[in-house]
């Protein structure tokens, strides 16, 4: 059901797109046009003296001030500030129903906040003043559940939001970003007979086709198995930098967000939480949230003594916090160091998990009801049964306190 949903709204985007670029085809206010090597992104944005034939490339500007979209009493977004700067990728990262395709949507303007504005450029495109209409954001939106036109062509398919260039133009232009996504030799075949990452790169090549500004993915890659998406990311990156536009990529995995993002936007029930670059995100989480995200952890709870935390693997100091709080401290799993027995912490290896490079380890420690999990090396990885000390890099310890619901140890 909401694939199909997905796929008439798309349907209905890019009809509408299309609509209006006919539309201005007529009316001799042509927007495209140019020749296809011609760099002209931005020729689709709302400011008109951005359009014409200049050969200009600038990538778009995108902000997000104060954005709320309430559905009812429910708040799929609150309060969202958020910007882009021209060129670079920002990927949306949270669990699923935080509120990402919602904003997408707002920013592409197939859906509108209920407060607060969106800049394209510094131009309202959503907000009590404005609405521009998608077709005119020079925005691309690739859906979480893309379809491609079964009935057409893999060349029309990629065509379809170009028809207000002549159709040997649109063909020229639709070839041109087949070849970018390297599928130009299917330009005649038809959806079926490409595999699932191929349709991701029609999808894509579609998407970029109209030369927007401001490229949205939805969730790009996952329908695609985890070796043809780190391929895929690779590949999407690349293409994404060569044509310049400014991007937002969403996505619910870590580590694919660290990966591509120039910055990284964490969104937890429609706030955004924190923002920054993918080594700020790892190295200082501002909230558990943010640190369970980007990190397996061990959590102990404690309370703060003379400004420190005291944990069965050690005493640390708690910056920050005030004695008598509650704390939870966390420690990175990649963090835990296994020793021989004497030094740190005894403890005994429970159980080990093979995972190519490192092994995953589960330590009984003493004064611990449950198992300390400890990445190491895979030659370093001890039996089972071997009794050690456990030691803790100090450098991967996190503290945070544990007072309202955002700090509960997880299960
Ligand atoms: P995500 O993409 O992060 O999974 P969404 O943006 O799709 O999250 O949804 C955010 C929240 O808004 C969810 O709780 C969802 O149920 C709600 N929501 C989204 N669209 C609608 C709608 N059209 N009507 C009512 N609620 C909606
Ligand atoms: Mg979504």
């Amino acid at each position: 059901m909401a694939r199909q949903r997905h796929a008439e709204e798309q349907a209905d985007y890019e009809r509408k797109m299309t609509e209006r670029e006919e539309k201005e085809a007529q009316t001799g206010k042509k927007t495209r046009g140019r020749a296809p090597n011609e760099a002209a992104i931005g020729a689709r944005r709302p400011a008109p003296q951005a359009r014409g034939k200049a050969a200009v490339t600038f990538a778009a500007q995108l902000d997000f001030e104060h954005v709320s979209r309430r559905y009812g009493e429910v708040y799929a977004l609150h309060d969202v500030t958020l910007e882009v700067s021209p060129g670079k990728v920002l990927c949306l990262l949270g669990p699923s129903g935080c509120g990402k395709t919602t904003l997408l949507r707002i920013a592409a303007g197939v859906e509108w906040p209920s407060e607060g504005r969106v800049l394209i450029d510094k131009q309202e495109v959503a907000g009590p003043n404005r609405f521009v209409p998608p077709e005119k954001r020079g925005v691309g939106l690739m859906f979480q559940d893309f379809a491609l036109f079964p009935h057409l062509t893999i060349l029309d398919n990629v065509a379809f939001g170009l028809r207000a260039l002549s159709k040997v133009e649109a063909r020229a232009e639709a070839q041109a970003a087949l070849e970018r996504v390297g599928l130009g030799q299917y330009a005649r075949d038809y959806p079926h007979i490409l595999s699932g990452g191929e349709q991701q790169r029609v999808a894509l090549a579609r998407a970029i086709a109209p030369r927007p500004g401001v490229l949205l993915m939805d969730e790009p890659f996952s329908g695609l198995d985890s070796q043809l998406r780190e391929s895929m990311r690779e590949d999407t990156l690349a293409i994404v930098h060569e044509t310049r536009a400014t991007c937002i990529v969403v996505t619910h995995d870590a580590e694919e967000a660290m990966r591509m993002g120039d910055s990284v936007a964490l969104m937890r029930k429609g706030h955004v939480v924190q923002t920054g670059t993918a080594p700020e995100l790892y190295r200082a989480p501002e909230t558990i949230f943010a640190a369970r995200t980007f990190s397996d952890l061990n959590e102990m709870g404690t309370r703060i003594e003379s400004g420190r935390a005291e944990t069965p693997l050690g005493t640390f100091p708690a910056q920050g916090l005030a004695d008598g709080v509650q704390a939870i401290v966390c420690v990175r799993q990649g963090g835990v160091l296994l020793a021989k027995p004497g030094q740190g912490t005894p403890g005994r290896i429970l159980d080990t998990r093979f995972l190519g490079d490192v092994g995953l380890v589960e330590v009984a420690v003493e004064g611990l009801d449950t198992p300390v999990l400890a990445r190491v090396r895979e030659p370093d990885v001890p039996a089972q049964g071997t009794e050690v000390g456990v030691g803790v890099d100090k450098g991967a310890v996190l503290i945070f306190e544990a007072e309202g619901g955002e700090a509960e140890p997880s299960a």
